[in-house]
């Protein structure tokens, strides 16, 4: 941490002085810092973007604020280097960051890093992105380009139709050519073209309820909650409403967890809509997302699609945001500033003045509690769209039967008859890797990280060990480091075992296997998908990214692998998550034609099981928050986390014991400090301690009044400290 470039001071009633710019410096400091306005240039106003110097560096900061001048001592202020942009970011935005920085207690400067795309925090001018389609003039038609054959080929090529950048690279022209031609005015650059939308299929009565009281609220703040069954048409409903909404000139905002956001949606949004759409991701170069961004405040860009950062995206138009898969977990930020993106969307939604869909075949406790608060709209979608029925469900108990890398021969058969009949199988296991555990059977040695509490995972393909929890690895070893025996055993059965297993039995059926490991780009999950779509039989095995909403119509058979480990999780959270991982698979089977859910477990009779087993989702969810009720836990009470991060496990837990008697404990309940679930991460020990509160307000004043102190203390200094308000993480 750095010194502070200026301090701030008491205000005097000199008028003989400028005012003084308060500054967001992204530096994990809990506090705003004071310049003068630049000797050279006006003064600027809030949501400027500046150059301001910082003990020995040049750093890019938001204005958020004036304060009247000083007195004398203002004379150890510095000036602001440069403003960069007046007012780029208007009052909405920035009061929402403001608001978000304050509500999951970061540091005000942490606003820069999510308010502006990277290439507008740099210090250097970047340049802007080549433009990403063109089209050609009427100057271009009619230039004769013998002489050069690659404005010629673009010639040829933007003859009858505007194209994007990388069609025409692809396609014979280079980036010089396109520059030329552009200088000389031959082509120009140009939005995407839109097209003319589709039509889509005609809503049945219950999604007809839904969009109405969408649109109903179409110029006023509401948040509803759209809780369809699988391929009960939510995504058709959100389709109309936009539809509408772009009709009256509005843009849409639609956010989707990572793994959602594949091409294949993309098209179906661009075709359906008949607007282009700009997407917003981490895996965009830094120059796309400025184009995103740019078009997106400005109001070029009506449709907007992107994960979790996209919520801060400037709008100038905005008429309604879309969450879908809204319960997932992907949605919250595990680092830097801890904040949720649905939550935000929703705050977002309420300063705007739109409505916000929140959509999900399994929505969070958080969401259902805040509709029987009735300050979210329940919207029920209870049937699949079409005459696809839901799957039937079979419990699976594989007791006293073998089980071969993770299926018993019972579950075998069940997958041959379904491939016989032409039809596709999908196992679901939450676990990459070949095993999650590497034993001796001599004398017990177990393969764990050297780094963190936890084991490392056997990965047979890449001879490796890998540590799911610190990225750290090591080649696996051919026999036992402790007592050299060879007997070495995996234990359990991962995504990879099961991949080879499934190969080893049906050979004559292509093995699909969808985690991280194999699925590294879109692109890839995308090859997947086509793959899948053609609807030939095949097995499907994969992680958690299959159970998200994809839409895949030839999966006769769903089997989930792994409940029991969710059964008897410490995480309060566990039940929900089982919860939503069975229905989120079951719905994946049957789309087309009558379907069939196994779910394994070895605790058939467990009282959730059998909830699962003979109710729908909302009935299940809605006992599940009974029970967070009655344990005073999130979402019933606020929960906020302060972790302590150290190499000396002392350390870090009695730095949060100090702060124990400082704290209000008649206006809330602490507990701990506890060990985190995993308590050694990449060598830090990881301590919690507990804050809850029926009283949200008293809650954040009991964190505002907490960072105060905690700054002060040298002791703070010597360790990693971070709160997380609303944590998913225990
Ligand atoms: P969800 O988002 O709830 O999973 P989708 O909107 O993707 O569901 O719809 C699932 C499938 O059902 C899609 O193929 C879609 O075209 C089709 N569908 C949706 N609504 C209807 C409808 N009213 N009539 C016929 N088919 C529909
Ligand atoms: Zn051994
Ligand atoms: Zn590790």
């Amino acid at each position: 941490m750095q010194d502070a470039a200026a301090t701030s001071l008491p205000a005097s009633d000199s008028t003989a002085c400028p005012g003084v710019v308060q500054v967001a410096v992204p530096v994990p400091l809990y506090r705003l810092f004071d310049y003068l306005p630049p000797p050279e240039q006006l003064s600027p106003g809030r949501g400027s973007r500046v150059l301001v110097p910082f003990g020995r560096r040049m750093l890019v900061g938001i204005v958020v604020g004036q304060r009247p001048p000083l007195d004398d001592s203002q004379l150890t202020l510095k000036p602001i280097e440069q403003v960069l942009d007046y007012e780029l970011i208007d009052n909405e935005l920035l009061g929402v960051l403001e608001w978000t920085t304050g509500y999951y207690a970061a540091p005000p400067g942490e606003l820069v890093g999510h308010i502006l795309p990277r290439a507008l925090r740099k210090t250097i001018a970047v340049r802007a992105p080549p433009p990403g389609w063109f089209r050609i003039t009427e100057k271009g038609k009619a230039a004769e380009l013998d002489r050069a054959p690659r404005q010629a080929r673009v010639q040829t090529l933007l003859g009858c139709r505007p194209l994007q950048r990388e069609a025409l690279l692809a396609d014979g022209a280079s980036a010089d050519a396109l520059r030329r031609m552009l200088a000389a005015g031959l082509i120009e650059a140009c939005t995407r073209p839109s097209a003319v939308p589709q039509p889509g299929p005609e809503l049945n009565r219950d999604q007809r309820l839904a969009l109405a009281r969408i649109l109903r609220a179409r110029s006023r703040f509401q948040a509803l909650v759209l809780a369809g069954v699988t391929g009960s048409g939510k995504t058709e409903v959100y389709l109309q409403a936009a539809r509408h909404l772009l009709r009256r000139g509005r843009q849409i905002l639609i956010l989707l967890p990572e793994i959602g956001l594949t091409p294949q949606f993309v098209r179906r949004l661009e075709s359906r809509l008949g607007h282009p759409a700009w997407v917003y991701h981490s895996g965009l170069s830094d120059g796309e997302r400025l184009a995103t961004w740019q078009a997106a405040q400005d109001g070029t860009a009506r449709l907007l699609v992107g994960t979790r950062s996209a919520v801060f995206l400037p709008l100038r138009a905005a008429g309604l945001i879309v969450v879908d898969e809204e319960h997932d977990s992907s949605f919250k930020q595990f680092d830097g500033m801890r904040y949720h993106g649905r939550d935000v969307a929703v705050l977002r939604a309420s300063r705007l003045g739109i409505p916000i869909v929140l959509g999900s075949a399994t929505p969070s406790l958080e969401s259902l509690l805040n509709c029987e608060r009735q300050r979210y709209q329940l919207l029920e979608l209870p049937k699949r769209a079409g005459t696809a029925a839901q799957p039937r469900w079979h419990i699976h108990d594989p007791c006293g039967q073998p089980i071969e890398d993770g299926l018993t021969e019972e579950l075998r058969k069940r997958i041959r008859a379904r491939l016989e009949m032409g039809q596709q199988v999908l196992i679901y296991r939450n676990r990459r890797g070949f095993a999650p555990v590497l034993m001796c059977n001599e004398c017990g040695w177990q393969a764990d990280c050297d780094h963190c509490s936890a084991h490392l995972t056997w990965h047979r393909g890449a001879r490796r060990l890998n540590c799911h929890h610190c990225g750290s690895w090591r080649a696996a070893p051919p026999r036992c480091p402790e007592c050299q025996s060879p007997q070495l055993e995996a234990l359990g059965a991962g995504t990879e075992r099961i991949e080879a297993a499934m190969e080893q039995h049906f050979p004559d059926y292509p093995v699909l296997r969808a985690d991280r490991d194999r699925i590294r780009k879109r692109e890839d999950f995308e090859q997947l998908l086509d793959q899948v779509s053609t609807g030939k039989p095949c097995i499907l095995v994969g992680t958690q990214m299959l159970a998200k909403g994809h839409h895949l119509p030839g999966i006769g058979l769903a089997i989930i692998l792994d409940t029991d480990q969710l059964l008897f999780s410490a995480d309060f959270r566990a039940p929900e998550r089982l919860s939503q991982a069975v229905v989120q698979v079951a719905g994946r089977a049957g789309r087309e034609q009558p379907g069939e859910f196994i779910l394994q477990s070895r605790h058939p009779e467990h009282p959730l099981i059998q909830m699962l087993a003979n109710s729908n989702y909302l009935s299940s969810a809605k006992l599940l928050l009974e029970e967070r009720k009655m344990a005073d836990l999130p979402p019933c009470w606020s929960l906020a986390m302060l972790r302590a991060e150290s190499r000396d496990p002392a350390q870090a837990r009695d730095f949060l014991a100090s702060l124990v008697p400082a704290i209000d404990t008649r206006r809330i309940r602490i507990a701990g400090p506890l060990a985190a679930i995993l308590q050694r991460r990449a060598g830090y020990w990881r301590y919690q301690l507990w804050m809850m509160a029926e009283n949200r307000k008293a809650l954040s004043r009991e964190i505002q009044a907490l960072i105060k102190q905690i700054e002060g203390m040298p002791a703070a200094r010597q360790l990693r400290w971070h709160f997380d308000v609303d944590p998913l993480e225990l």
